[in-house]
């Protein structure tokens, strides 16, 4: 049985009068693979913020790994965010530097200036080998020294995915890793992270609006709308009526 991992007690993230997030408890266990559904503006991303320590809670507590994240000093917190990696939905890449740099830059924080320097303009053949490992479990291994400019969409989610894995992370999170895609590849990105995830044995958490897609790819989801939670259910035991609710249009004013 795996252990917690992060825990969510009774949390709220507010902007100004507006809840991003209202009294949300869950807990996500090591190692488990989790997708974050609910409508466009539900939470979802505010709830990757929370686990990666990049938003704080305005009421409740967040734990890692059963330690208060509210009470870890700066070094911590730069720890354990140096160990979450983060695929962004517009994967936050510098188009105009190549493959290997964007992918370098994940360790830059590791080193002292100089040394960051010397990695990113003159990698050795040593850190050019790893960084290749990586594209090629990735399938991408010969654009290594392309311009991110001069890649697909799909590719340069990979290069982002390459980028958080040379992190050696212990969490995965994806905000809408499959949102402009059609199904046949969302299927495809979908089983990648999951099997990123199983074989590096990472905490995988994903924000998803069809969920249907990561059938087979997910251990749990999670299920918020307007901030709340709504269900939290083992994939294997999530109703089709509990999607359909979260995603029922309520309250429409339509003003002629
Ligand atoms: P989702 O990822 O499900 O689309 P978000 O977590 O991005 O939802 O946003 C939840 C709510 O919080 C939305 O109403 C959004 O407008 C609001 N929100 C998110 N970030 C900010 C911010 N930095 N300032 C003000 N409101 C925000």
């Amino acid at each position: 049985m795996s252990s917690e991992f992060y825990r969510l007690e009774n949390v709220s993230v507010k902007y100004g009068d507006t809840y991003a997030l209202q009294d949300v408890s869950c807990t996500i266990f090591s190692g488990e693979r989790v997708a974050i559904v609910g409508p466009s503006g539900a939470g979802k991303s505010t709830l990757l913020g929370l686990l990666n320590g990049g938003i704080q809670a305005t009421e409740g507590e967040v734990y890692v790994d059963l330690q208060q994240l509210s009470r870890f000093d700066e070094t911590a917190l730069q720890t354990h965010r140096s160990r979450v990696g983060f695929v962004y939905q517009h994967h936050n890449l510098v188009p105009t530097i190549r493959v290997i740099q964007n992918v370098m830059s994940a360790r830059l924080g590791r080193f002292s200036l100089f040394e960051a320097i010397r990695r990113f303009v003159y990698s050795n053949a040593e850190e050019q080998e790893e960084v290749y490992n990586l594209l090629k479990r990735l399938g991408i291994e010969e654009k290594i020294f392309h311009f991110v400019e001069q890649l697909s969409g799909g590719q340069r989610q990979r290069v982002a995915i390459a980028r958080a894995l040379y992190q050696e992370p212990h969490t995965l999170l994806a905000d809408e890793p499959v949102a402009s895609l059609d199904p046949a590849r969302a299927r495809e990105t979908l089983k990648l992270f999951s099997t990123i995830a199983k074989n590096d044995e990472l905490t995988l958490c994903m924000s998803l609006h069809q969920v249907e897609l990561a059938e087979g790819y997910i251990d749990r989801v999670i299920g918020i709308r307007d901030g709340k939670l709504v269900f939290d259910r083992l994939s294997s035991e999530l109703q089709a009526s509990e999607l359909e609710e979260l995603y029922t249009i309520q309250d429409l004013a339509i003003c002629v």
